[in-house]
């Protein structure tokens, strides 16, 4: 009766590998060795762990192109974007190991102590619950600097990649960590509460749909877990009329459908002001029909299938609804013939905050365009909505980007680029997109107990 977990690509609909998840016995026996190797771990000095880190990094790179074949056939995106994803990992281990320790030493403050300082002690054993989109990164965005700050981690990653989910523990063991320090445990979403509610389990990180990670969020709660919630997101992509427009237009090909637009800060809403709203559409709009959609391991492919069935039965829905609404496809939106969960890359033109595609997650290659009579109602466009995770600005009036961001409600306000993840920035989001940082040093003292020391 216990639901097995599967290895499915997504691209053949072929069973790839089956696992039986983890029993009861499995997992304390899991617990109980994590728990060991992150006792002997924080009493390791930080310096050495920052060597742990630099094995890891070099661990990916030797092992780039296996580990980027593993996550596109477990999730299906274009092989280069694989690679470019391992490679990410790999810097953000050595970003934490070259910064990380100076980030983690003790501050003095002058009290009126002889001495006093802020010490950044670990927390434990922090569980990790992930996603499939970013299968590698989502994990080490967050691995390193809990790891570097002395403490351990337990994964329960998305049931759709298990093979992923092993090798990331597999780097590591190898990377030398005490055995267990870094523990996948192969479960369902069934087996968190009581995860949550174990005393071993010392905090939270999650990253997943809104909806998750509100119910999640409600049992760490319950235990006083402290915890960093990265939830869904509906970037707005606002393109005002004295933008560099076909620069927008290209940028904005790939900051909705890198991944198979399966990301967290994908620009989802293009909000365009009236005057340059045609002439960026029908450029976006042919940008996005030159994509070519096909098999991810081929390097010739820029969108892939999308992760699951279900996915793919969501946007359909989405665009269905949005289109009786009132939206137009202008490109896109077919469900081509054939296996593999594939989605043909779609703009609509002439959406409503009302609309599903534009009120909703969209997760996967559905742009909505929206118009906008001046930046005033750009704006607000921009903040009508539940999600506030990034945001795109397009205007080569820098003054007025200055005075517009502070009017932005998200995590990040990225002018004249594409918003991505960088290890030096940090990277959470506001409202139902969630909190807590990761990344920079933000991300680095999440998982500490920020200690006050006064020497008398
Ligand atoms: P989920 O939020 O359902 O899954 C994320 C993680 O949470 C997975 O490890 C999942 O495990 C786990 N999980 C699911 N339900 C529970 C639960 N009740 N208790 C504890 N853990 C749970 O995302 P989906 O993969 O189902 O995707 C659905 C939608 O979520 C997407 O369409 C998208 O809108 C959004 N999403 C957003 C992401 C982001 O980066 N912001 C990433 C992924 C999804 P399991 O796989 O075993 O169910």
């Amino acid at each position: 009766s216990v639901r097995q977990i599967n290895s499915v690509n997504p691209a053949t609909e072929q069973v790839l590998a089956r696992f039986d998840p983890h029993s009861p016995a499995q997992i304390e026996t899991a617990l109980e060795r994590a728990t060991a190797a992150a006792g002997q771990w924080r009493s390791t000095p930080v310096d050495v762990r920052a060597k742990h880190l630099e094995r890891a990094a070099a661990l990916l790179r030797a092992d780039r192109n296996r580990l980027a074949t593993l996550i596109t056939e477990e999730m299906g995106k274009p092989i280069a974007e694989a690679e470019a994803e391992v490679e990410k990992c790999a810097w953000c281990c050595d970003y934490y190991a070259s910064e990380g320790p100076a980030l983690l030493a003790g501050q003095p403050v002058a009290t009126a102590a002889t001495r006093s300082h802020i010490a950044y002690d670990p927390l434990g054993l922090v569980l990790a619950v992930m996603p499939w989109n970013f299968p590698l990164w989502q994990v080490f965005r967050f691995a390193p600097p809990a790891l570097l700050a002395g403490n351990g981690a337990v994964l329960k990653h998305a049931s759709n990649v298990p093979r992923c989910a092993l090798a990331i523990a597999d780097i590591w063991d190898r990377a030398g960590c005490p055995p267990g320090l870094f523990t996948t445990l192969l479960v369902g979403p069934g087996a968190v509460p009581d995860l949550l509610a174990d005393d071993r389990i010392h905090a939270l990180t999650l990253t997943g749909s809104t909806e998750v990670g509100a119910a999640v969020a409600a049992m760490a709660a319950q235990h006083l877990k402290p915890q960093v919630l990265e939830l869904g997101g509906s970037d707005p992509f606002i393109v005002l009329a004295d933008a560099d427009v076909p620069a927008a237009a290209a940028a904005a090909v790939t900051a909705r459908m890198l991944n198979t637009g399966q990301s967290c800060i994908s620009a989802k809403r293009f909000i365009v002001e009236d005057a340059v709203a045609d002439e960026f559409t029908e450029a976006f709009a042919a940008g996005v029909a030159a994509l070519t959609v096909g098999d991810p391991l081929d390097r010739g492919t820029r969108v892939g299938p999308l992760a699951r069935a279900g996915i793919r039965a969501d946007l359909i829905d989405q665009v269905a609804r949005s289109v009786a609404a009132g939206a137009r496809v202008v490109t896109g939106a077919t469900v081509p013939d054939g296996p593999g969960f594939y989605f043909q890359p779609a703009v609509l033109d002439q959406v409503t905050p009302a609309m599903a595609v534009a009120a909703e997650e969209t997760f996967g290659p559905v742009a909505a365009v929206l118009r906008a009579k001046d930046p005033a109602e750009a704006v607000d466009l921009a903040n009508a909505t539940e999600f506030g995770l990034g945001a795109a600005l397009w205007t080569t009036d820098l003054d007025r980007a200055d005075h517009i961001v502070p009017h932005i409600d998200a995590g990040a306000v990225f002018i004249n680029g594409i918003v991505a993840s960088d290890p030096r920035l940090p990277f959470g989001g506001v409202k139902r997109s969630g909190y807590g940082r990761e990344l920079g040093a933000f991300g680095l003292r999440q998982f500490t107990n920020v200690k006050s020391v006064w020497v008398g």
